[in-house]
């Protein structure tokens, strides 16, 4: 199965963004924390009860200021803590999976910045388990820029060595490659459950440089690979674009056909 649906509600705030995004015949929706956890525990209880009448399905974004690298210890705290309000109000929206960046190479060796990573998630896994919110799962994200954190073969090892769930942003790795790449190779190494990340992308030598409106002609080489696998996978899918619902609705279409 794959559910595909915009990353964000368009600005309609959460409650009429699931009911929008369902009238456009999607059941999938990702809550944008990205610029602060600014939702309290009830406000959260009434938007998972709206996506459960809906019969819908809610992930979220934690915010970008998250560092599990740093070197500083209060930044390690405070990224911890907005990864921690994410998942908190995800339980309390039934969220499924909450998304994040998880953080920085700052010049470092790649061994040293996974370690560190790796430790912060597993205390964070048992953080969430200790609460009993752990029906909702970290995702970390793979990164866009060369100077992030989290390219496929990371996320792929922290998933095996810490039980988290992971994030394929198809786009970032579109960047990060440069513009080359062979979804169906990618796919292989893949679990049979993901979250993804999806939508049109420029990118420069370092990666990167920002999402664009996703075309039926960028989705294509996609698209013919996970329609191959529909059936046997458990996927979702966000579109990230400047216009997400219009280019989500625009991917399922693609997608049923
Ligand atoms: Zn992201």
């Amino acid at each position: 199965m794959i559910l595909i649906g915009p990353g964000g509600s368009e600005g309609l705030g959460a409650e009429k963004g699931i009911t929008n995004t369902k009238e456009h015949g999607l059941n999938l929706m990702e809550v944008e924390f990205t610029h602060g956890v600014n939702m309290n525990n009830e406000k959260a209880k009434i938007i998972g009860d709206i996506a459960k009448k809906n019969n819908f399905l809610l992930t979220i974004h934690a915010p970008y200021f998250i560092n599990l690298a740093s070197e500083e210890k209060i930044k390690v705290e405070a990224s911890k803590k907005r990864i921690l309000d994410s998942v908190e109000r995800g339980y309390h929206m039934s969220a499924k999976y909450v998304v994040f960046h998880p953080g920085f190479y700052q010049g470092r060796d790649k061994e040293v910045v996974y370690q560190k990573i790796k430790e912060e998630i597993i205390e964070l896994i048992k953080i969430i388990k200790e609460n009993g919110w752990d029906k909702v799962e970290l995702a970390p994200e793979i990164t866009g820029k060369h100077s992030a954190f989290g390219d496929l073969d990371e996320l792929l090892r922290l998933k095996k060595e810490t039980g988290c769930q992971i994030t394929i942003d198809f786009s970032h790795l579109y960047a990060r490659n440069l513009g080359k790449i062979d979804y169906a190779q990618v796919i292989k190494k893949l679990p049979k459950k993901f979250h993804a990340h999806f939508s049109g992308i420029t990118f420069t030598e370092k990666g990167e440089r920002m999402h664009i409106d996703t075309t039926p002609e960028f989705f294509k080489p996609l698209r013919d690979e996970l329609k191959k696998i529909e059936d046997t996978h458990q996927i979702t899918i966000i579109n990230e674009s400047p216009q997400p619902l219009r280019d989500a609705v625009m991917m399922r279409e693609e997608l049923n056909k």
